[in-house]
């Protein structure tokens, strides 16, 4: 990137240099400098050169969703900077049959096109030189439709077929030749025929269709708002098409907005409960920003097979069916996952939509806020789900990845198409939302959503840069100077890693001064370096003479020191209020216990950062299990089901990677029923009418860890009933939704395909098989994946390279069968001889992922295994490099964390 950039600057400077000097010159004069000022002849590696640039895109194509391929025209309007002969955009595998360039004067040049590199960089050589100045470009072709749900792709649905898309990041230059960057947005008029029978649905409200008498009608669409690329979005086939309420104007647009949902065949009665709860969120979120959604229409569609969970091309969402269609059998975390995901999509109209990065380095700006956003929204109109919480456990969670030395950074400088397809990563998303809540804890949430404000309105329907966002905010925050947030701001987006924070505390006078010394956090068995400093807004929480206290500073050195005002006894000393700061503390002892002491008087959040504290001094070898298990009854017994259960993973861990023989095992799950089963027992194994969802909430993780872990025979006996009533076993073999738990139906299953053996997974297989509802399938196919036996694991196996199974499950199948202790090997050496029939069905944006698979190994000899296996297959996986060696580190430092606690566990259970 910044080689690209900078070589991309002094192309610039040259330009403005002979605009300048041809104001004064003579004609000759600038006829020999603009020669000079040539338009670059390599092939671009990076971005495009934008001396030559669209305005607008006319797209008419012929789609049949059955079809192989699909018949397109594009006229882009382009203005030339430069006179050129040639010019560089994209286009992949396309068949052009026409293409040529009308100049402002209308003379019309032939034009040749030839895609010059793999990636879809295409060169278009014109018959003569064309000037400065507009012209229009205009290409007749044919392109590939994708079975691997990129680009377009085709979907078969139960009896029919259905057309999508699916174009960030850098997959639209299979749909249409164009410049497939964020910095090119520019209006689209788009029209799509479609056999008769079919509908078709794109970014803006249809305004005419004609039937063109040849078995097909033609959809037009209104002119877009501009758009980049990646946002365009077209869908053909015979769907069910919802019309839902208008949503009304509000205090913020003056405009109604047609809503409507769109779902294949005989699904679209599952769309009420995602079209009755979208209204609101939109809403919320107008409240937040103070600008109107941006887009004349809003279309919600459910589709079968998707790649990622949700898409959020303007006026067209797409998603993973099992997001959008629910009733009143869904589970609560199918129904909050909707919500999460939905809020995010909606956000995204306004982060990234109606503000798009210039550049994929940027992209943090669309994903990170999205993610906070969503859940900030969510947290104001629903506040008994308590979605801030859920996204501080998200940030949290992203720290697994940022402890590692191969972690990328928030801001990533773009160099290849692997680091954009890595850039859709949990430091993006997830620590990028957490940093953007400390940003906001440090401004104020008034001054920060004022900032806001103030960054849509300047480049609304534009582009801007991190830099711009941070002006931006800056300019509107009173009590912090703009510098201050700039430095915070960038010590965090463009570095990896988490802030370490070693906390001590002295009396000086009668009062506490405080010192906290930053480094690193690092696992036990990493090899990096701890010498790093960030500048770190912090707010301590302390308890002094009974009361609650606050304090918050930024640390700006590696070792900094601060007095608390009140004179005193501390109580406790909390490091991280609230949870608001993106980083990690460690304490003495006494620090410690004073904390875990005074959980009353603690929050939610700052609980939920405290366990995780707890947990990373254990991970990096400050603690052990012994020290562990002092505290867990204390988590335990928290009222909240986030810290309650934070325990679990760490016991998990001890069951499943340390624990040398099945009498550990036993006392392991011995300590988890001593710690769980009671607060089962409490809440009834049984759901109640109208529970609370916290309570929801809690019984799922509780119910699990209790049959896994806890191999609690009471709490599996139970759950085998669940999973026999749904599949009809033994009755009338049908699915029976309505008969169980759908909060605990997916364990359940696992656990009776475990304990009745093969010949009730064959019936889960059939049922899985059977089934076109994408959340049945997703819970069918993983409970038989889960099996112990090889030869069923071997079928479904098989089953990851048929048409079968839909291309979106193939990473659940083989990711469920290698985290399983009894079939992990045998799908390893499966995986292994089967590689290039596996990337084939995978699309190329989401392969990165199988250079994860391994993941699960924890000793070095699988690490050296697994290297030698990918290490030359890894440049034809897109992002796999990064992937492979996040896995291999994972891999290393969970064989490290192994050897420091096994004798250390091994002491302490025969101890007891
Ligand atoms: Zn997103």
């Amino acid at each position: 990137m910044l080689k690209i950039q900078s070589k991309f600057t002094a192309y610039m400077t040259v330009l403005l240099t002979v605009l300048m000097l041809s104001g004064c010159g003579s004609e000759e004069q600038k006829a020999s400098i603009q020669v000079e000022a040539s338009y670059p002849t390599a092939i671009p590696k990076g971005q495009l050169p934008t001396a030559i640039r669209p305005t607008h895109y006319t797209l008419d194509l012929q789609i049949v969703p059955a079809d192989a391929d699909f018949g397109g025209e594009v006229a882009i309007d382009l203005m030339f900077d430069v006179a050129s002969d040639f010019m560089w955009m994209h286009g992949q595998d396309m068949t052009v049959s026409s293409a040529n360039l009308t100049l402002a004067d209308g003379k019309v040049v032939p034009v040749t096109y030839e895609q010059v590199d793999p990636t879809g960089i295409v060169k278009l050589t014109f018959a003569e030189k064309a000037p400065r100045g507009k012209a229009q470009l205009n290409i007749a072709y044919r392109g590939k439709v994708s079975d691997a749900l990129q680009g377009i792709y085709r979907v078969k649905d139960g009896d029919h077929s259905y057309t999508y898309t699916q174009f960030e990041a850098i997959d639209a230059r299979r749909a249409f030749p164009g410049f497939d960057e964020p910095g090119f947005k520019v209006p689209f008029d788009v029209s799509v025929s479609v056999p008769t029978d079919m509908e078709a649905i794109g970014n803006a409200p249809e305004i005419s269709r004609a039937d063109l008498g040849n078995g097909f009608t033609k959809m037009t669409f209104a002119t877009t708002k501009p758009l980049p690329t990646y946002l365009v979005a077209f869908a053909a086939g015979p769907f069910d098409v919802v019309e839902w309420a208008d949503m009304p104007t509000t205090a913020v647009r003056d405009r109604a907005v047609p809503l409507r949902g769109i779902a294949t065949k005989g699904k679209g009665e599952k769309l009420t409960y995602a079209l009755d709860n979208s209204r609101k969120i939109v809403e919320a979120l107008e409240d937040y920003f103070q600008i109107p959604y941006p887009y004349a229409k809003l279309d919600i569609l459910a589709v079968p097979d998707f790649a990622y969970g949700a898409m959020e091309n303007a006026g067209a969402i797409t998603y993973r069916e099992q997001l959008l269609l629910l009733d009143d059998n869904s589970s609560l975390g199918q129904k909050k996952s909707y919500m999460s995901v939905h809020a995010h999509e909606l956000a995204h109209q306004w982060f990234g939509n109606l503000v798009t990065p210039v550049w994929w380095n940027d992209i943090w700006l669309n994903e990170a806020f999205a993610t906070w956003m969503s859940n900030a929204a969510l947290d104001n109109i629903m506040p008994e789900h308590k979605f801030r919480q859920n996204m501080l456990r998200g940030s949290l969670g992203a720290m697994g990845g940022d402890g590692l030395v191969s972690a990328r950074q928030i801001r990533q400088p773009i160099e290849s198409n692997d680091d954009i397809v890595t850039a859709f990563d949990g430091i993006t998303y997830q620590k990028g939302g957490g940093v953007l809540t400390m940003i906001e804890a440090f401004m104020g949430k008034e001054q920060f959503k004022a900032g806001i404000n103030n960054y849509m309105k300047r480049f609304a329907f534009k582009n801007a840069t991190s830099n711009d966002f941070i002006t931006a905010i800056g300019e509107k925050s009173d009590n912090v100077p703009m510098e201050k947030i700039r430095e915070a701001f960038n010590s965090f987006l463009e570095q990896p890693g988490i802030p370490y924070l070693d906390v001590k505390t002295a009396t000086q006078d009668g009062k506490t001064v405080v010192t906290m010394t930053q480094s690193r956090y690092l696992p036990l068995g990493s090899e990096g370096s701890t010498d790093k400093t960030w500048i770190i807004p912090v707010c301590v929480g302390y308890g002094m003479n009974g009361e609650e206290h606050k304090y918050c500073t930024v640390l700006e050195s590696k070792e900094s020191s601060f007095t608390l005002p009140e004179t005193g006894e501390l109580d406790y000393l909390l490091p991280n209020l609230n949870g608001t700061g993106y980083y990690r503390y460690a304490l003495g002892a006494e620090g410690w216990s004073q904390l875990f002491g005074n959980q009353s008087r603690l929050s939610e959040n700052s609980m939920l950062s405290l366990t995780d504290s707890f947990a990373a001094a254990m991970g990096a070898g400050k603690m052990d299990f012994a020290d562990f298990v002092k505290v867990a009854p204390t988590m335990v017994a928290s009222e909240s089901y986030r810290v309650a259960t934070s325990p679990m993973s760490d016991l998990s861990f001890m069951y499943y990677k340390v624990a040398r023989d099945e009498a550990e095992k036993a006392k392991i799950s011995a300590l988890s029923r001593k710690l769980y089963k009671s607060k089962l027992e409490k809440i009834g194994f049984d759901a109640k009418a109208d529970e609370e969802g916290e309570v929801i909430n809690l019984r799922g993780p509780l119910v699990g860890h209790l049959a896994f872990t806890g191999q609690d025979a009471t709490v599996r006996a139970k759950l085998v009933d669940m999973a026999k009533a749904y599949v009809g076993y033994g009755t009338d073999g049908q699915i029976h939704e309505d008969k169980v738990d759908s909060n605990l139906i997916s364990r359940a299953l696992i656990v009776a395909v475990e304990d009745l053996g093969p010949e009730f997974g064959r019936n889960v297989l059939q049922h899985y098989l059977a089934s076109t509802d994408g959340t049945a399938r997703g819970r069918l196919l993983r409970a038989v994946a889960s099996t112990n036996d090889a030869a069923l694991g071997a079928e479904v196996l098989e089953l990851v390279l048929s048409e079968k199974m839909r291309a979106n499950e193939v990473g659940r199948a083989l990711y469920t069968l290698m985290y399983d202790d009894d079939q992990r090997d045998a799908a390893w050496a499966w995986f292994q001889d089967n590689f290039e029939a596996v990337k084939a069905r995978i699309p190329g944006f989401t392969q990165a992922a199988i250079a994860g698979l391994a993941g699960d190994y924890c000793t070095l000899e699988k690490r050296d295994e697994v290297k030698a296996f990918f290490e030359p297959r890894v440049a034809s996986i897109a992002g796999g490099a990064r992937s492979l060696a996040q896995t291999l580190e994972g891999i290393e430092l969970c064989a490290a964390k192994v050897a420091f606690h096994q004798d250390k566990l091994t002491k302490f259970l025969s101890a007891q």
